[in-house]
């Protein structure tokens, strides 16, 4: 493998849910919903299929969903991007994320993370030879150490990689936050990549784009998908939205790492994307509503709990059960308790930061949630 990968292995999600299986474990580590998307969006792909969209689309998209994204992007933040020059359709916002960097970032140039990170921000990174510069979120409420990160912002940082809603702790960016991060980003002349896959999994308090702060949608590039919002993560449809000089070295790394994304599943979330507000309450009431089960549940088996704003995750706390490490928990309770949840030392830089913290999701159906917490009550 080439050095630039040397160092990752397989991903833990990859990893976590081939041991699910193997042990009949109830799967609380990979995020993806054990239920289906909506009939309008799957009946919407069908239909394309048969109507024959079935050859490459547009690399950058085709024109109705591009359209469709920057009308949502525009309902959500009162900005208002060009389809054509703004707005690029890739496989997933993981590719949207490889594509920024690999178009954006030379090698050498210094990029800040956030960390705990969702782990192919780093790998990503390492493939466009990105110097890396991480900031560590810490418990209870992982807020950002503002002074550090004022520390860390200088002349020679090219742009700082952010999500918020946050994976995995489910920390919301507070505006004071965002405003921090836009002053030193615009006196520092910094890019900001700002993955926002869970803004409609917001359940605390509003999300906020940093794009829609002044003077910073020229420096953005806001990157999102259909798979959380739709409970469809394996369509793969992501998109990055950002100012055209930008824009150009998003779509020349996506015109070569992908070319174009599966078209009849872009016709489907042309239609999922006009989806009406009432969709959106309702996906964040059952998700709040899972929330509760899994946070009360985790409680009552002993876990300190950290409040989680937003996306479909909670981490919590190991160390009153005695196992050494997140690790090491994380074995014992798919062998022992028959539950999968994320250990979180492989979304930092320093692994050991992550040693007390585990991440469950709570994307799956009530019965599941319940079950899984009653594996832990009886076995833990
Ligand atoms: N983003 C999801 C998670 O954090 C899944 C990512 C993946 O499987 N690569 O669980």
């Amino acid at each position: 493998v080439a050095k630039r990968l040397e160092k990752f292995k397989t991903t833990i999600f990859t990893q976590m849910s081939i041991l699910a299986v193997k042990h009949g474990a109830i799967n609380l580590g990979q995020g993806f919903p054990n239920f289906d998307g909506p009939d309008f969006v799957k009946e919407a792909a069908i239909q394309a299929i048969k109507d024959g969209k079935n050859q490459y689309a547009r690399a950058y998209g085709i024109p109705e969903l591009n359209s469709a994204i920057a009308a949502r992007f525009g309902e959500d933040t009162g900005l208002v991007v060009d389809p054509e020059k703004e707005v690029t359709v890739t496989s997933g916002c993981t590719e949207a994320i490889a594509a920024a960097m690999l178009g954006l970032i030379n090698p050498g140039d210094e990029v800040i993370l956030f960390a705990p990170f969702y782990d192919s921000y780093e790998a990503t990174l390492s493939m466009a030879g990105a110097k890396i510069k991480g900031i560590t979120l810490r418990p209870p409420d992982f807020s950002i150490p503002l002074e550090e990160l004022k520390a860390a912002v200088t002349n020679k940082t090219r742009a700082i990689l952010m999500n918020t809603p946050h994976n995995p702790t489910g920390k919301m960016f507070t505006r004071e936050e965002l405003e921090t991060i836009a002053s030193l980003c615009i006196e520092n002349d910094v890019l900001v990549f700002s993955d926002e896959v869970y803004d409609k999994l917001a359940f605390e308090m509003d999300h906020i784009s940093i794009a829609s702060l002044p003077g910073m949608y020229e420096r953005t590039v806001t990157m999102n998908s259909l798979g959380k919002t739709f409970s469809l993560t394996g369509w793969k449809i992501g998109w990055a939205i950002a100012p055209p000089h930008l824009t150009w070295g998003v779509r020349q790394a996506h015109s070569y790492l992908t070319f174009a994304t599966s078209t009849p599943a872009q016709w489907a979330a042309v239609a999922a994307l006009k989806a009406p507000e009432s969709y959106f309450k309702e996906l964040k009431r059952d998700y709040n509503a899972k929330k509760e089960i899994l946070v009360k549940g985790l409680k009552e088996v002993g876990f300190k709990v950290f409040p989680s704003s937003g996306t479909y995750f909670v981490v919590a706390d190991h160390t009153p059960f005695g196992l050494e490490n997140d690790v090491a928990f994380c074995e014992y309770l798919i062998e022992e308790v028959g539950v999968v949840a994320i250990p979180t030392s492989v979304f930092y830089l320093k692994p050991e930061e992550g040693k007390n913290l585990v991440r469950f999701a709570f994307c799956k159906d009530e019965e599941t949630l319940r079950g899984a917490i009653e594996r832990m009550k009886q076995k833990l």
